[in-house]
């Protein structure tokens, strides 16, 4: 007889007082190919199934000191005999022994006088059953560790319906009590899956019994021990020989994990991780069908482009930690000031919140749904400006973000999601070009620019390493006397192929990427070099303003900067004035008034460009310490008509009387503009009617002696 396992003999233990009969029997044995042992009581049989594997044990009833019973029961709590068949030689025919012996654990009994003939046969029976009970014990450990390991366990709802076995593996899934299993009520089970789900459970479980229909299904449940989980269902039927249903069973999967895997990549493909509002790719997918349905019924929608201003200087000044946290704030300001909107034109507010996305670093779009107009789109629009401009404090620091807006309408400018978003996205770049922190309309003449735009950045390093920028001076003057007291230094791309690019169409691309940097330098080394030269022609010395943007005011090496390039070209500090902007300067109202002192220190002059545009409040005004303010173009153009914008011009003068500072009207460029600030006591004016800005050759031209009359000399 071999060993199924390792083919070996298969290996007999006989434990038995009597010398003769064990002697026969091992004889009996190994002759009939066994491998055979013996012990002659029970503490030595006990000690060799300790130390041996054994096949199957040959066990005698009546031994001394320890009887066969007792025996039994020992090897069947051994680790090594829990499974071993054991055959009783009972030499006893009355039930009573053969029960007790069943109950010590026996497998079979071999009663005595043994027939010599049939025991190697009994044996053989009994290896054979005892293998293929092993086989069923491992397969269904094997299943109960793929269950295990699956997190799955299995069930039956027995004839009528009213008797629920659960396995040991689906008690472990759903965490339930012992009694609960035992009981085995279906309402037990039942009644911990969702409310949602439940009845439908029920009626499918009782359609698989009362039909036949197996089913599938996912639902939610409540484990006992109170955990929410997701579980996964397959329940088939179960039929008798006779063909009848008996009972269905199933498999309860519990599944969370997966599920709670496939809504992680879910939210990772849709969501923006840093905001939590959707991607471009799912906007996108969700903005669609609203404009099929706004289509269908006829009504407008109007897709808003918001790009941050000057994001990339913010996040340098302020660290990227803090530089993501403006952006989770500014996206609920969005929702918020949408969810706010009454724009329905119907009266009632739709669900315009969910339309917020978040498409690049530093942009966001959201549609609007049921726009009749631009005036609509406008009132959203100057909101959601407003909503962005809200100062905020950050780690005991003033901030004030601006954006730039722009607007396409759903189904005038573009018909689907795509061209919407590139029609805003232009008009929001013109927007930036005009001065920033303001809407506009997307207009066809956008397309045109926009496919002439340069916007590469390697196109704008080429320029910058290739010498194709160029230095334009913009005389600034007194209007009362005409003559030439400053000039403003304006860079231009002298472009390959489009000729004279002006600064608002790359500054923005110089700053977000970084460039803005060398291309400061050389506009400054390129001053100095003027400066110089028209200091040697003995041509009128007028300071020179420079643009800075907040890269350069916030590096440190400006100062140095500064110093070796007055010294280079042997200038006074006074020859040159820096222009900064309220927006650069509020990113960080600390680090900007130390910075500011330090600049006066060395005694260059300083000039608030822009005034008026940047929301600052004027409380800070007092804290910059700064030469000049410059009276924002927006506030002239319409200053000598009166209105709000000649209010606003007229106490910015004011203002900068009671601060000691100089005001500086840009923008001039009618007679009547520039009569009315002078009347106001403006007299440093800087614009068209005197003078556009010029090649650095034409603006020499302009100085020389000074003039008697500026209308004759300089224009
Ligand atoms: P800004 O510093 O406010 O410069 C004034 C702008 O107004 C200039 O535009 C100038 O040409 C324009 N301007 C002057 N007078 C009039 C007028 O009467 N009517 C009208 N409509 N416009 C007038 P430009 O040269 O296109 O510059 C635009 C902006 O680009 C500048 O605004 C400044 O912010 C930036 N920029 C220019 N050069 C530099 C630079 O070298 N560095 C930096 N960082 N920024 C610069
Ligand atoms: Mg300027
Ligand atoms: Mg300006």
């Amino acid at each position: 007889m071999l060993n199924l396992v390792d083919h070996s003999p298969a290996r007999l233990l006989i434990i038995d007082d009597d010398p003769l009969l064990r002697g026969m029997a091992a004889n009996t044995l190994r002759h009939a190919g066994f491998d055979v042992s013996e012990a002659e009581d029970g503490i030595q049989g006990l000690e060799q199934v300790r130390q041996a594997n054994f096949d199957l044990l040959l066990l005698d009833v009546m031994m001394p000191k320890l009887d066969g019973y007792e025996v039994c029961k020992h090897v069947r709590q051994s680790p090594r005999g829990e499974r071993v068949p054991i055959l009783m030689l009972t030499g006893l025919h009355d039930s009573d022994s053969i029960e007790q012996a069943y109950e010590a654990g026996a497998t079979d009994f071999i009663s005595k006088p043994i027939n010599w003939t049939l025991l190697s046969h009994r044996v053989r029976y009994s290896l054979r059953a005892g293998l293929a009970i092993e086989s069923a014990m491992r397969s269904h450990e094997r299943l109960e560790r793929a269950q295990h390991i699956a997190n799955m366990g299995s069930w039956e709802l027995r004839g009528d319906g009213q008797r629920f076995v659960c396995s040991p593996e689906l008690a472990r899934v759903l965490a339930a009590p012992e009694e609960v299993v035992a009981r085995g009520r279906p309402d037990d089970f039942l009644n911990r899956i969702a409310s949602a789900d439940r009845d439908d459970v029920r009626a499918m479980r009782l359609a698989a019994l009362n039909e036949g229909k197996p089913y599938q299904r996912t639902f939610v449940i409540h484990r006992f021990d109170g955990a929410v989980r997701t579980v996964f269902e397959q329940a088939g039927i179960v039929i008798d020989h006779s063909g009848r249903r008996v009972a269905i069973e199933g498999i309860t999967q519990d599944i969370t994990d997966r599920v709670q895997a496939e809504e992680r990549i879910k939210r990772l493909a849709h969501y923006d991780a840093l905001t939590g509002l959707p991607n471009r790719q799912f906007f996108s997918e969700l903005a669609g069908p609203t404009l099929d349905r706004s289509a269908r019924l006829g009504a407008g929608c109007a897709l808003v482009y918001i790009d941050m201003d000057r994001f990339k200087s913010v996040n340098d000044a302020i660290g990227y930690a803090q530089g993501d946290a403006l952006l989770r704030l500014i996206s609920m300001r969005l929702k918020a000031s949408i969810r706010a909107a009454d724009i329905a034109t119907d009266g009632k507010v739709s669900n315009q919140e969910s339309m917020v996305s978040r498409v690049g670093a530093n942009a966001f779009t959201l549609l609007l749904v049921d726009i009749a107009d631009e005036k609509q789109a406008t009132l959203v629009a100057d909101r959601l400006l407003s909503a962005i401009a809200e100062p905020i404090t950050l780690e005991a620091r003033d901030l004030v973000l601006t954006a730039s807006i722009g607007i396409a309408l759903f189904p005038r400018d573009a018909n689907d999601v795509a061209g919407l978003t590139r029609c805003a996205e232009q008009a929001a770049y013109a927007a930036k070009s005009a001065g920033r922190a303001q809407h506009r309309f997307f207009d066809e003449a956008m397309n045109v620019r926009a496919s002439a735009r340069l916007a590469s950045e390697s196109d704008l390093r080429q320029a910058i390493a290739e010498g194709q920028l160029r230095l334009h001076y913009q005389a600034k003057v007194d209007a009362g006397t005409g003559r030439i007291t400053g000039a403003e230094a304006l860079v231009r791309w002298q472009h390959p192929e489009r000729g004279m690019v002006s600064p608002g169409e790359f500054i923005p691309l110089a700053e977000e990427s970084g460039l803005i940097l060398p291309l400061t330098d050389w506009v400054l080394e390129k001053a100095c070099e003027d400066l110089r030269r028209r200091a040697d022609m003995g041509l009128q010395r007028v300071p020179v303003s420079v643009n800075l943007s907040s890269p350069s005011f916030a590096d440190d090496g400006l100062k140095t900067q500064l110093e070796a390039l007055l010294k280079r070209h042997r200038l006074t500090p006074s020859s040159l004035v820096l222009e900064v902007t309220e927006t650069l300067l509020m990113s960080d109202v600390e680090r900007a008034v130390a910075r500011l002192q330090e600049l006066r220190e060395m005694g260059f002059k300083v000039s608030l460009d822009d005034f008026g545009t940047g929301y600052s409040s004027l409380g800070y005004l007092k804290r910059f310490p700064i030469d000049e303010l410059k009276i924002d173009r927006s506030f002239v153009t319409d200053a000598w008509r009166g209105g709000r914008d000649g209010a606003i011009a007229v106490s910015v003068i004011a203002l900068g009387r009671v601060f000691g500072l100089q005001v500086v009207a840009e923008g001039v460029e009618t007679r009547g503009q520039s009569t009315f600030l002078l009347a106001h006591g403006c007299a440093q004016q800087q614009g068209y009617l005197f003078a556009k800005p010029v090649p650095s050759a034409d603006f020499d031209a302009l100085l020389g002696p000074p003039p008697g009359d500026w209308e004759t000399d300089i224009v």
